[in-house]
C-alpha cells in the first residue's frame, strides 16, 4: 500500500465532507503511523493527544468509511497519541523484530520509565520489575489486585516490554481475560482447540489481565487451570491481575483460587496526594508542556479532586491542556475549575466516604485499615457492615465503589450488609440507637 497517496486522498475526502475549521483541529494533526495488511489495520497517530477522545467519538465511522472508499476493502482504524509508539515512530514490532502478534498486544507508553512508584503501588512495582528481569524465578505466580485505574494492566503492560526488549529469545504473551474467553469460544466452535492450547501453552511468559471476567464461566476456568498447570509445571511465568484478591473471587473454583495464592500477592491501593501530582508531572513532562506554578497549582488542584482512579485523573487533565488548546487560553486554576466544574466537588453537598469510615471506626473503636482487612470476627465484621450501609446511604457511589474502598470487596457483599443492617436497625432496639448517633455525628460540622 503506498501510504502517502492513500493518506492523501484520505484527506482531500475528508476536506470535502467536514468544515474547514473542523477539518484543521481534527484532521492536520494526524497522519499514518503504520498499516498492518494482515489484518486490515491502519494504524494512525496523532500529534496531540487531546483530540482523541472527541475525534474517537465523533468521526470514527466517518474515517472508517472514508479508508473503505479509497481500498475497497474494510480497514479497521486505530487512532492513538504518537507517543502510544516507540520513538520515531517505530512500532515495536520493528524496534525489536518481533512478531506481529506478539508485540502488537503492548503499548510502548506503558512502560516501567513511565510508571510512577509511590507508597501505594510499590510492592506491586517492585514485583512486576523482578518478574520482568528474571521471569520463573523471582515470583511465580505473581498475582496483582486493586481498584479499576490504579495502574494494573500499565504494569503488566510494562513486563511484557521490559522482556520483549531485553530478552530475545523469550516469548510473552498479553490477554485480557475477555480475550482468553473469546479465543477459546471461538475454538471450540470452529475445533481449533489444539492450536488454542498451542497458543497459550507454548510460551515463556503469560500476562493474564482482568482474571475476575473468568467468573462464573466453570469451563473456562477448567481450561484455565490446564494451561496454568502446563506453564507452572514447565517453569514457565505466570502474570495474573484481578479487581480483588483472590479470597473474593467467589464464583471461582477453589483450585484455582488457591493456585492464584502460591506465590507473590501484590496490590496497588489509591496513590497519595503526592504520588497524584507526580504523575500529573510526568504527564506534563511528557507532553512537553512547561511545569511552572500554574500547572503545579493545576495539577494540585486536579490531584486534589480526583483521589481513586489514575484514569481519570489522567482524563481530567487532559481535558484541561485539550480545552486550553482549542481555546487557546493559559492553563491557570480559574481555567482549570471552568473545565472540570462536573467533576470538582462541591465540599458543602458531599459527605466524604473517608469521614464516614472514621466516625464508623472511632465509635466502635478499631482502626480505618481494620474494615478493609480480611479479618471476619464481629469485632470488626459488624463496624465494616455498618459503614459500608452509612456510605450507601449517605453518598452517591455505587456498590462496586463502596466495595473497593473497603478492601475491595465484592459489590455483592455491599449489597448484603446493607440488607443486613436494615433488618438490625428494624429488629434491635440498641443497636437503632447506635445507629442514630452514628448519623447525627455524619451530619454533624460536614
Ligand atoms: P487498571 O488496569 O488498574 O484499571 P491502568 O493500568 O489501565 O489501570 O491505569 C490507568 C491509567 O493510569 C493508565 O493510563 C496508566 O498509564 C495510568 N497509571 C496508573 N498508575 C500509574 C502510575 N503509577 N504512574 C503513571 N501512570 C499510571
Ligand atoms: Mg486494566
Amino acid at each position: 500500500m503506498n501510504t502517502k497517496k492513500v493518506w492523501d486522498e484520505f484527506l482531500s475526502i475528508i476536506k470535502a465532507n467536514t468544515t474547514e475549521v473542523s477539518y484543521e483541529t481534527w484532521f492536520t494533526p494526524l497522519y499514518i503511523n503504520h498499516v498492518d495488511e494482515d489484518v486490515n489495520i491502519i494504524y494512525l497517530a496523532s500529534k496531540e493527544e487531546y483530540i482523541l477522545p472527541f475525534l474517537k467519538d465523533r468521526y470514527m465511522g466517518q474515517i472508517e468509511d472514508a479508508f473503505e472508499s479509497i481500498l475497497k476493502t474494510k480497514y479497521k482504524v486505530v487512532i492513538k497519541d504518537e507517543k502510544d509508539y516507540l520513538p520515531g515512530g517505530k512500532t515495536l514490532i520493528e524496534a525489536t523484530g518481533r512478531k506481529p502478534d506478539e508485540a502488537k498486544l503492548f503499548n510502548p507508553r506503558l512502560n516501567f520509565n513511565n510508571f510512577v512508584v509511590g507508597n501505594s503501588n510499590k510492592y506491586a512495582h517492585a514485583a512486576a520489575l523482578a518478574v520482568a528481569e528474571s521471569p520463573a524465578e523471582a515470583y511465580n505466580p505473581l498475582f496483582i489486585y486493586g481498584g479499576s485505574g490504579l495502574g494494573k494492566t500499565h504494569l503488566m503492560q510494562a513486563i511484557g516490554i521490559y522482556i520483549i526488549q531485553n530478552k530475545p529469545g523469550t516469548k510473552v504473551l498479553y490477554v485480557s481475560s475477555e480475550m482468553f474467553i473469546n479465543d477459546m469460544v471461538r475454538a471450540l466452535s470452529e475445533n481449533k482447540m489444539r492450536s488454542f492450547k498451542n497458543k497459550y501453552r507454548k510460551v515463556d511468559v503469560l500476562l493474564i489481565d482482568d482474571i475476575q471476567f473468568l467468573e462464573n464461566k466453570y469451563s473456562i476456568q477448567e481450561e484455565f487451570f490446564h494451561t496454568f498447570n502446563a506453564l507452572y509445571e514447565n517453569d514457565k511465568q505466570i502474570v495474573i491481575s484481578s479487581d480483588r484478591h483472590p479470597n473474593n473471587l467467589v464464583e471461582f473454583e477453589d483450585r484455582l483460587r488457591s493456585r492464584f495464592s502460591w506465590n507473590l500477592i501484590a496490590d496497588v491501593q489509591p496513590a497519595d496526594f503526592e504520588t497524584r501530582v507526580a504523575i500529573l508531572k510526568r504527564k506534563a513532562e511528557n507532553a512537553g508542556i512547561a511545569w511552572d506554578n500554574d500547572m503545579l497549582d493545576v495539577c494540585s488542584l486536579i490531584a486534589e479532586q480526583i483521589t481513586d482512579n489514575i484514569r481519570e485523573l489522567e482524563g481530567a487533565f487532559n481535558n484541561v491542556v485539550g480545552f486550553s488548546n482549542l481555546l487557546d487560553e493559559p492553563i491557570n486554576v480559574p481555567f482549570a475549575k471552568r473545565i472540570l466544574k462536573d467533576v470538582i466537588n462541591d465540599s458543602d453537598k458531599a459527605v466524604a466516604p473517608e469521614r464516614i469510615r472514621t466516625i464508623v471506626a472511632r465509635h466502635y473503636k478499631i482502626k480505618v485499615a481494620d474494615m478493609d482487612s480480611q479479618k471476619r470476627n464481629a469485632e470488626i465484621a459488624l463496624p465494616r457492615q455498618v459503614a459500608m450501609f452509612l456510605c450507601r446511604e449517605n453518598t452517591d457511589l455505587s456498590h462496586q465503589k463502596i466495595g473497593k474502598m473497603f478492601g475491595n470487596r465484592h459489590y455483592s457483599t455491599v449489597i448484603h450488609s446493607f440488607e443486613k443492617i436494615t433488618e438490625m436497625e428494624r429488629k434491635d432496639e440498641a443497636f437503632r440507637k447506635d445507629l442514630a448517633a452514628l448519623r447525627e455525628k455524619i451530619k454533624d460540622k460536614k
